[in-house]
């Protein structure tokens, strides 16, 4: 008989492993601590290595029709020329598949449908696990379930990480950033890329996410937001007349403040019976917009150990080993690339652009084929 395995967490991470599971003829059940699978009102983009895996989960079409390809990806200054450029058409031809933007709430629903309601429990917060011959799972409503093996995919406070390996460090990279979805006619020639808008010490992203709506993303340096709620028209006045209408579109309630954070590398993310998956694992933070595709790389990796038909506790074993490096470079890279953007100092950002702009496109290219070639 196939081994039960729980799976704590309904995010990206959790969902992909749960269809995987249940495709191989796992009993999977997902245990949620939120009453509803409801992500914020923000967009994400998911990109070709993680297009690659829905593919495999027969799912990628599914996706692509709910959302809005994504073949450049590029780097601009205030007066929109253009500090680097990412062509995807060539990894779009190569893999069959696009990077696709899309409603986080469209991407959940899919996954959720795919995997269908009966095994995913709601309202379950893990509170303890105790370990005897199968794991024993303490939920903070007093109730209990075992299985036999467990799998941690709930995210950067992850709960399953805190009580197997104690408190690891988390780092703030002091940009606060606020997300939004608003209805705006993304220009023809922008509707299928990806933008990101440097300033000193602060940034914008905005993206078509499907006919209707656009997701953007703004960050700026911690300590020169100087409100509470700050009016961020105020601050990206300098963007010009597109950024602020997009702004000014926005309902402002549903615009959502995030800090930007990640997990300090941990070396181990398994014992026997229980391994980490996602976030819970090695999040990082969003700046090469990879944390959920990582996520899907891991159990994309751990259902191929298993069809080995090794142990699953070697599979846990030799997923870690698999994955560390890469799952790693992305948060090194990111955080570095984080501090690049924020650059305030007028010296400094003049070196910056300049080493951008005179960075050959075959560098660019090299680096986005490392991310988008599977583990
Ligand atoms: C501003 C921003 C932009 C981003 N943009 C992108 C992007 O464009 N592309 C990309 O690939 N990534 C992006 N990311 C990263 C991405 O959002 C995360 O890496 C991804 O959501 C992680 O998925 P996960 O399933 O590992 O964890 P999560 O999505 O955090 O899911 C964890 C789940 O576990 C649940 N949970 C937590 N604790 C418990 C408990 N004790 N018991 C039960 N359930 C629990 C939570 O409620 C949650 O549903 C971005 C992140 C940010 C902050």
């Amino acid at each position: 008989m196939k081994s039960n395995i729980s799976i704590i967490g309904a995010g990206i991470g959790g969902l992909t492993m749960a269809l995987f599971l249940k495709q191989k003829g796992f009993n999977v059940h997902i245990y949620e601590s939120a009453e509803a699978i409801k992500p914020i009102g923000a967009g994400i983009v998911m990109a070709n290595n993680a297009m690659q895996i829905y593919k495999q989960l027969g799912i990628h079409k599914k996706i692509e029709a709910a959302g809005n390809r994504i073949s450049k990806m590029y780097i601009t200054n205030v007066h929109f020329q253009e500090l680097a450029a990412f062509e995807l058409i060539d990894f779009e031809q190569k893999n069959n598949v696009h990077n696709i933007a899309i409603h986080r709430a469209d991407l959940q629903h899919i996954l959720t449908e795919e995997f269908g309601y009966e095994n995913i429990h709601l309202s379950k917060r893990l509170s303890h696990i105790t370990l005897n011959n199968n794991v024993q799972l303490t939920f903070t409503d007093g109730s209990i379930e075992a299985c036999d093996y467990l799998i941690g995919a709930d995210g950067l406070r992850s709960t399953v990480r805190n009580i197997i390996f104690g408190n690891c460090v988390l780092r703030n990279a002091h940009q606060p950033c606020w997300r939004g979805v608003c209805n705006y006619n993304v220009p023809i020639e922008k509707q299928h890329g990806a933008i990101e808008i440097w300033d000193k010490g602060k940034r914008f992203g905005y993206v078509k996410i499907n006919e209707q709506q656009v997701y953007w993303y703004a960050l700026i340096n911690e300590k020169d937001v100087h409100d509470l709620e700050p009016n961020l028209v105020d601050y990206f006045q300098s963007f010009g007349t597109e950024v602020l209408n997009i702004i000014d579109t926005t309902d402002k309630n549903q615009i959502y403040k995030s800090d930007i954070i990640d997990l300090k590398p941990i070396a181990t993310w398994h014992t026997n019976n229980i391994c980490l998956l996602g976030d819970a694992a090695h999040a990082t933070t969003p700046n090469l917009g990879q944390g959920a595709c990582q996520a899907v790389e891991d159990a994309y990796v751990i259902a191929k150990l298993l069809d080995t038909g090794m142990p699953i506790s070697e599979v846990f074993a030799s997923y870690n080993k698999i994955r560390i490096k890469k799952a790693h470079k992305v948060v090194h890279t990111s955080w570095m690339l984080g501090k690049l953007a924020h650059l305030k100092n007028p010296i400094a950002v003049f070196f910056r652009n300049s080493f951008m702009r005179w960075t050959p496109p075959s560098i660019n290219k090299k680096q986005l084929a490392a991310l988008f070639t599977l583990d």
